[in-house]
């Protein structure tokens, strides 16, 4: 691209690595920002504190399968820092002492929500349903009421507003059981590895480059694949028809 100017709007990290790329395939850039500062979204506060802490306004979690932001780390020589070892979790105030909720507060919240995100599930995760619209009329306060939630798992549901940015009154359950349901995404090799422990004819079909949303967003090609082993694995164990594509050993 030598002998190219472009002009980049936004310094944010879309604008930058955009930039980032266009430089190194030899384009002339310059980036404009509304803004007196780059990073967009990503904001660290580091003014009113005195011992050198810092609070992030904005985006500050990776996740491992943010696979492009990871390479771009190791690409700038920069090194991730591993936080919350013990997953999401709240901090309660129990007599005057703070303590950690620790991962059974969230289990506890994950099994609490089972019915709502197996209902879910099954209508495909979809939005546009009645299990969403359902789902979607109840605010997780008014969950937490029905259900008599005890205070520790308030406090967990509280919590959350580190991980939605709103509290149980303001946060929809459609939200939560989309969350708890994409979660349990790599349940799935869990759950292969448990029936194959039992010795129950398993096969685990893995699309490259797909993620739990492969019914509704993946590619066209490997949804239709993954419509054919559904229903080849259903002739198959169902019906006692169809070839041998699904010998298990
Ligand atoms: C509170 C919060 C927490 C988040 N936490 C996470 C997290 O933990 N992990 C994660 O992966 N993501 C997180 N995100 C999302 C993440 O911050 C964004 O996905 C990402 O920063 C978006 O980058 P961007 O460049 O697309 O947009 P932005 O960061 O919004 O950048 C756009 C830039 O364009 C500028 N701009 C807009 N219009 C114009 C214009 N007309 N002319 C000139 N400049 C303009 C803006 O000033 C801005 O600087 C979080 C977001 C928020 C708000």
């Amino acid at each position: 691209m030598r002998g190219i100017s472009v002009l980049v709007a936004g310094a944010g990290l879309a604008g930058l690595t955009a930039a980032r790329e266009l430089t190194t395939k030899g384009a002339r850039v310059a980036i404009i920002d509304a803004r007196d500062r780059v990073g967009g979204r990503v904001f660290t506060v580091r003014d009113p504190f005195l011992r050198g802490e810092h609070a992030e306004a904005g985006a500050d979690l990776i996740d491992e399968s943010q696979t492009e932001i990871c390479k771009l780390i190791a690409a700038v020589g920069l090194r991730t820092a591993k936080i919350l070892p013990g997953g999401f979790t709240a901090v309660r105030e129990v007599r005057g002492r703070r303590r950690i909720g620790g991962k059974h507060a969230w289990q506890e919240l994950e099994k609490r929500l089972r019915p709502e995100v197996r209902a879910f599930r099954l209508s495909e995760q979809r939005w546009d349903g009645g299990v969403a619209a359902s789902l979607g009329r109840e605010s997780v306060a008014q969950w937490l009421d029905r259900i008599g939630a005890p205070q520790g798992l308030r406090d967990v549901a509280i919590g959350l507003r580190g991980f939605f940015l709103a509290d149980p009154d303001e946060l929809s359950m459609l939200a939560l059981a989309d969350q708890f349901a994409e979660e349990g995404a790599p349940g799935g090799e869990q759950m292969f590895r448990a029936l194959k422990y039992l010795k129950k004819p398993t096969v685990m079909v893995r699309f490259p480059d797909e993620s739990h949303d492969l019914s509704r967003t993946g590619k066209p090609w490997h949804r239709v694949e993954r419509l054919r082993h559904l229903v080849g694995w259903f002739d198959k164990y169902l019906l006692n028809q169809g070839g041998e594509a699904y010998e298990v050993q």
